[in-house]
């Protein structure tokens, strides 16, 4: 199989096609080797306009939400960006290729490791990553310019909020355990902030003291 070529149908009908225009997201999903995040079995797939299974009951995020997300973030190169739910790596990959420092966090120190792995073989060393639980963003590392969260929250954790910078946007799937609206909360001043609803989605739960109860999966 041409990966290349998968890539560039991947970008061309399910980015692209959806709505995603950000030619700089269009052009890093063309060159990242998402088959190399997902389970070896999952390869053939890797390219196919559906989220895949990458092992502790987790998933890599469909393309298109992964460029619908990135997008949303409004990044214009060098920024301070906190991603939660490193999963496979891929989606940090990403943000990596256009933001300047990327901080990740995962709860599950298997799939860490493993994005770990993967991500400097790939040359994108840059990303930090922490296992622990994210629901408390990143204190140390604060504030950011844009945080991402890649699983579903029953409510948006008053920390990430607080964690960005004046002007930085936080994007973020809020609704039940099954289906949620992916918003984007900008801050505006000290202590305001817009709330916008981009698309209906489904994310695995975020688990956590912030988040959903890790006892009822
Ligand atoms: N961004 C990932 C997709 C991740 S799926 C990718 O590109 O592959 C969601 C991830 O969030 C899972 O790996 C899950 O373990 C993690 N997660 C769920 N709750 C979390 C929490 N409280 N803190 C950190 N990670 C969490």
């Amino acid at each position: 199989m041409d990966y290349a070529i998968a890539r560039r149908n991947m970008v061309e009908r399910q980015v692209r096609a959806k709505g995603v225009t950000d030619a700089r997201v269009l052009e890093i999903m063309r060159q990242i080797p998402r088959h190399l995040f997902v389970e070896e079995a999952f390869q053939s797939q890797a390219y196919g306009d559906f989220p895949l299974p990458i092992g502790d009951k987790q998933t890599i995020s469909q393309p298109y939400m992964v460029g619908l997300m990135t997008e949303s973030l409004q990044l214009k190169g060098g920024e301070k960006v906190l991603e939660i739910g490193t999963g496979s790596g891929y989606q940090a990959a990403v943000l990596s290729k256009i933001a300047g420092r990327v901080y990740s966090v995962e709860r599950i120190p298997s799939l860490a490791r493993r994005a770990r792995k993967i991500l400097d073989s790939i040359g994108c060393g840059m990303v930090n990553i922490k296992v622990t639980d994210g629901t408390f963003g990143w204190e140390e590392m604060a504030p950011f310019d844009a945080i991402l969260v890649t699983a579903g929250a029953p409510m948006i954790p008053e920390n990430y909020k607080q964690q960005l910078v004046i002007g930085g946007r936080l994007v973020i799937p809020v609704g039940s355990r099954g289906v949620q609206v992916l918003k984007r909360v900008t801050r505006t001043g000290e202590k305001t902030f817009t709330e916008e609803n981009l698309v209906d989605c489904r994310f695995v739960p975020l688990l956590g003291k912030l988040g959903w109860n890790e006892e009822d999966c």
